[in-house]
């Protein structure tokens, strides 16, 4: 018979999951590791988790001097340096919410995300002060500024109520009670990149961003260990850098912080001198890198692995960090609405004899699910269809570092039944291996059947003519849509017609998705977070003729 009454508890220490826990920790048993940073002033400057948990005592205690109070939110417009994770940790530990703002944004969205968010002071890194002197009339609910230098690298244009971070910071003590409440609090907040229309803001409480740090660090996941020095390329405006700040002390690792400077070359000398075995960042960045890493032929020192996500890392990518420099690729996937991560590319045992042709299918996929990630595949009726790795449909997830209602929303994100719909369109297979086939707004419907922008846009870059690729759909009276293939051309070589690409593609994909047409351009429209913007080439291209067949 079923028991009646309440159910036995277990008998556990009740501890709510802080965030202030884990830079403790690191402070405490990783004192002296290193978080070394590109400065925004120039120089590198070296620091340790312990100096950084001293001086977010002091940051804390100077914002409850200042009064900023639980719930509170607290923006920052910043690079990835040592000073924006004193923020990190200072700000949510006195139970106050860290929105971190995309500082690639138009003034337009600016105003809007950090008025909708109704941020009280805003801290922000030297180089942006001519933005922030700019807005700062437009936002109605930030009292004080806060330029992220010493006193005597004040910018010449700032807004009034602007003081130095070393100055607000300077006479604090090092000292700080932090306090210990509920693991639901929300601790920070990140906008999501409005590529699906309007920002939403992601609300991630304390309990959502340890579990995911925490799940970060399985050998399946980023594998982060004490012996790695690990690079998030990733700003820590873009899904709190994939929750590396985070992740990262529960290691003991060291941390690289590149600062402002993001080219090929500059990261490879950062990556170089520091020995930074593990990097994480967008397709875009790894091209820059590469690049340089072809140009001066070898590989930074000690450069072990690199996390590629935030859009489809291609064959080509993959061959050359793999084959030409002898670094390990892991492919990742995950949404700002994710915290981010929901899976990461790492080979089953039972593939590892397999030769690399036979891997590479499994390799280009997004990923394997991580423990903590639930998913499923909905096709247009709202059914669910097998994870046997061919049928396609809607990506829809769930789990404890998954939206549930966007900032202010009046209603859950979610489906009746609990779900995210990611908006995705993917496969998955018993083994867990999710494969992104497009976007559901950028997938091309043609006589039926779907082609995949993403697809055609991978198998395209594999020609060494050309650099990067979009696909969009342009109207067609036959078959509804035909895909048109935008290319930026490599530099010094021919450019090959659109007859020539075709054969190329011939042996890749399905013959029905070989493009209508293709036009070459200088360069491709490139969102906030580096990843092409298709609705930007559906409009410059509406009205655009296919030729006659
Ligand atoms: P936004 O949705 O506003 O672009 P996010 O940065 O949260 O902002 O992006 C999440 C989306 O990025 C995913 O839903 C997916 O479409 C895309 N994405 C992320 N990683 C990958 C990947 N490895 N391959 C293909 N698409 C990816």
């Amino acid at each position: 018979m079923a028991s009646m009454g309440d159910p036995m508890q277990g008998l556990m220490m009740d501890m709510p999951l802080l965030i202030t826990s884990l830079i403790q920790f690191a402070a405490q048993y990783h004192g002296d590791t290193e978080i070394v940073s590109r400065s925004v002033e120039g120089p590198v400057r070296r620091t340790t988790y312990r100096q950084v948990f001293a001086r977010a005592q002091k940051l804390a205690n100077a914002l409850t001097a200042y009064g900023i109070q639980s719930g509170d939110r607290v923006a920052t417009l910043a690079w990835n340096t040592d000073l924006h994770l004193e923020l990190y940790y200072a700000v949510s530990g006195i139970e106050a919410v860290c929105h971190t703002v995309n500082l690639r944004l138009s003034d337009e969205e600016l105003i809007y995300i950090i008025n909708h968010a109704e941020d009280r002071i805003l801290f922000f890194d030297l180089d942006l002060a001519e933005t922030v002197d700019r807005i700062a009339s437009k936002l109605t609910t930030v009292e004080r500024y806060v330029v992220m230098t010493g006193p005597d690298h004040m910018p010449a244009r700032i807004p009034d109520n602007t003081v130095a971070y070393e100055t607000l910071i300077g006479e604090e003590s090092e000292r700080f009670a932090w306090p210990t409440f509920n693991e639901n609090t929300a601790a920070s907040m990140c906008y999501t990149s409005g590529t699906t229309g309007k920002p939403k803001g992601v609300l991630y409480s304390h309990r959502s961003t340890v579990l995911h740090a925490m799940a970060s660090c399985y050998a399946s996941t980023l594998d982060l260990r004490t012996h790695d020095v690990v690079l998030p390329v990733v700003p820590m405006f873009h899904v709190n850098a994939w929750g590396v700040p985070y992740s990262a002390p529960i290691a003991g690792a060291p941390l690289v912080m590149p600062g402002p400077k993001l080219d090929g070359e500059n990261l490879f000398n950062l990556m170089d001198a520091e020995g930074v075995s593990i990097a994480l960042g967008v397709p875009t960045v790894w091209m820059g890198l590469l690049d340089h890493m072809d140009a001066v032929g070898r590989k930074p020192n000690g450069f072990d692995r690199v996390i590629i996500g935030g859009a489809a890392a291609s064959e080509t990518i993959i061959d050359r960090f793999e084959l030409d420099h002898g670094v390990k690729v892991h492919h990742a996937w995950g949404m700002t609405e994710m915290s981010p991560i929901g899976v990461v590319n790492t080979l089953k045992p039972k593939f590892s004899d397999m030769s690399r042709k036979e891997q590479m299918p499994i390799k280009v996929k997004q990923g394997r699910i991580v423990y903590g990630v639930d998913m499923r595949i909905v096709d247009d009726a709202g059914s669910v269809i097998p994870n046997d790795g061919q049928s396609s449909g809607r990506l829809h997830v769930r789990g404890p570092w998954i939206v549930d209602t966007y900032f202010k929303a009046d209603e859950s994100a979610l489906t009746e039944d609990g779900w995210f719909d990611t908006g995705d369109i993917a496969t998955l297979d018993a083994d867990g291996y999710m494969h992104i086939t497009d976007r559901a707004k950028d997938i091309i419907k043609s006589g039926g059947e779907w082609i995949s922008s993403v697809g055609l846009e991978n198998a395209a870059i594999a020609h060494p003519a050309i650099k990067l690729a979009a696909v969009i759909g342009i109207p067609h009276p036959k078959w509804q849509e035909r895909p048109l293939l935008i290319c930026v051309a490599e530099e010094g070589e021919e450019l090959p017609s659109l007859a020539q690409v075709k054969t190329f593609l011939s042996d890749q994909v399905p013959k029905l998705w070989l493009p209508d047409a293709l036009e070459w351009v200088d360069e491709l429209p490139l969102g906030a977070t580096g990843k092409i913007l298709k609705a930007d080439l559906r409009s410059s291209y509406a009205g655009y003729t296919l030729p006659e067949k």
